[in-house]
């Protein structure tokens, strides 16, 4: 007898047989990389269509007082995963791609919460939170890794596109690694005979601005040297379907017990390679085409939830690690063909600045028939996912966690969030309380290589974001015992933690 006729008899249909707990929903956490508060259509961007993300922001619970912990990926992406503010471990800035596993798994993370929680757990994309010891052998299995965080499986690349190894880490193993060709990675002296950007110009097919002319790989120069591993480097243009197609497999897998997927999409980071259907898709050069194969691959999954009917009971939560960049280090005319976008919307800054444009990024969650459609400017932080998943799913959260149970917010039932939060870019760290936004004094340039503003400034600053979200008017002297009070709440929060950082001399 087929087994559709047994499971019939038994009174289960194929569609009964998915995970309809509603006390176990599935949780899809989908994080972009550099994305910026104004690069999506939902937040009114006009000149880069994201139809798939317009429509879940639209029906789902759009936040516009939404942030990630940093400015940067690796803290970010840190803080996500472990529930604590990233500027308490020092460790917790970008990495290379040879940087040891940063996150300590003896402590709390989301995913051990969740799979303590009867989940089967999932980590596609990009990762950057180290792996192995340091250094580790990229032709043998490398441990720890995404498994003793908390991650049932993995595909994931070991740190950004832009670094070496250029390869996709399938639960801790090299794809495609030919023993006979094995991987060598060094992030300070290149192998004798190998090309860079700099011996090899006439390889390249994307050039470099700024500090990538380091190994080419694809035609793509790149930071840091490896050799070896010709079958494992992946290709660019291929990465979206790549990860889409290890989502849809890894959904596929578990559809009949509660799961949660971590999907770290590649895009808007540079090297910005779309595939060759998405060149041209916007008038805004690769940037722009990225950021629509990125809705591409979004709509992807949620068509594929939606055609094993998983909707229903799927958490969907889609947010970016920080704000946006133009120049990160290639020439790919992101800001030539820029025209009218405002990639951080009305915000200051972008990634690596203390100013709002840094860390205030696209946040929604979707949730077909749970969660209204509604727009909330509740202040919440990436830093609550964790927490507040716990409450969702039953789970456990240990005492002292920075991670805040904002369950009630996230599902739209309030918009009392966060009182405060601390935002931190490079080591350097301001306060948000309210509608005000305090930066203490911070020596340091104006900007880096890519043009951002950093946020360095031999003064204090307050700004009233909801009246002037960008940042334009400080109103430290209007407002000094505002000033005041918000000086010692952050030296509360941040005690131990922060170094006044003021040199007048710097300025002169
Ligand atoms: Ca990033």
């Amino acid at each position: 007898m087929p087994l559709a006729a047994l499971t019939a008899i038994g009174g289960v249909s194929q569609a009964e047989a998915k995970n309809n707990n509603p006390d176990k929903p599935n949780v899809v956490v989908i994080l972009a990389d550099d994305l910026g508060f104004g690069d999506v259509g939902f937040a009114g961007a006009k000149a880069i269509p994201t139809p798939r993300l317009d429509s879940l922001a639209c029906n789902g619970l759009r936040f516009t007082n939404g942030y990630a912990t940093s400015a940067t990926s690796t803290p970010s992406r840190y803080a996500l995963f472990t529930g604590m503010y990233p500027w308490k471990n020092q460790d917790a800035k970008i990495l290379p791609g040879d940087a040891p596993l940063l996150i300590n798994v003896n402590n709390y993370t989301m995913p051990q919460m969740m799979q303590k929680a009867g989940y089967t757990t999932g980590a596609i994309g990009k990762w950057h939170l180290g792996m192995g010891e340091g250094h580790p052998d990229w032709n043998d299995t490398i441990r720890p890794g995404a498994k003793e965080v908390g991650f049932d499986y993995s595909c994931i690349i070991a740190a950004t596109n832009d670094r070496v190894p250029t390869v996709f880490v399938e639960n801790g193993v090299v794809v495609n690694q030919d023993p006979n060709d094995p991987i060598y990675v060094d992030y300070d002296n290149n192998f004798e005979g190998e090309p860079t950007a700099l011996t090899n110009p006439e390889m390249l097919k994307m050039e470099w601005s700024h500090g990538h002319n380091n190994s080419i790989v694809n035609g793509i120069p790149r930071i840091g040297y490896m050799k070896g591993g010709n079958d494992a480097k992946w290709v660019d243009e291929e990465m979206a379907d790549y990860f889409v197609e290890k989502a849809k497999g890894f959904i596929n897998e578990n559809q009949d017990q509660p799961f949660f997927l971590y999907y770290g999409l590649h895009q808007p980071h540079v090297p910005r390679a779309p595939h060759p259907r998405f060149v041209g898709s916007t008038n805004l050069g690769p940037r722009g085409d990225v950021i629509v194969e990125a809705d591409w691959c979004v709509g992807e999954v949620v068509d594929y939830l939606d055609s094993l009917n998983l909707l229903d009971n799927t958490m969907i939560i889609f947010s970016s690690d920080n704000g946006p960049v133009l120049d990160d280090g290639y020439k790919d005319n992101a800001r030539e063909m820029l025209g009218d976008h405002k990639p951080a919307g009305d915000l200051r800054g972008g990634k690596y600045s203390l100013y709002d444009g840094g860390t205030r990024v696209p946040f929604f969650v979707y949730w077909k028939g749970k969660i209204q459609p509604a727009v909330s400017d509740a202040l919440i932080s990436q830093l609550d996912i964790a927490a507040s998943l716990a409450e969702l799913v039953g789970g456990e959260i240990p005492e002292g966690l920075d991670s805040q149970n904002y369950l009630p917010v996230f599902l739209g039932e309030s918009n009392e969030g966060r009182p405060e939060l601390i935002f931190e870019a490079q080591g350097k760290m301001g306060l948000r309380q309210g509608d005000y936004i305090m930066i203490p004094p911070y020596k340091g340039p104006q900007t880096n290589l890519t043009g951002n503003e950093l946020g360095n400034a031999m003064e204090y600053r307050l700004f009233n974001v909801k009246e002037d979200p960008g940042q334009v008017n400080n109103i430290a002297a209007a407002e000094p015992e505002r000033l005041e009070a918000m000086k010692t709440e952050f030296l509360n929060i941040v005690e131990g933690y922060y170094t006044p950082n003021v040199v007048v001399e710097e300025l002169k």
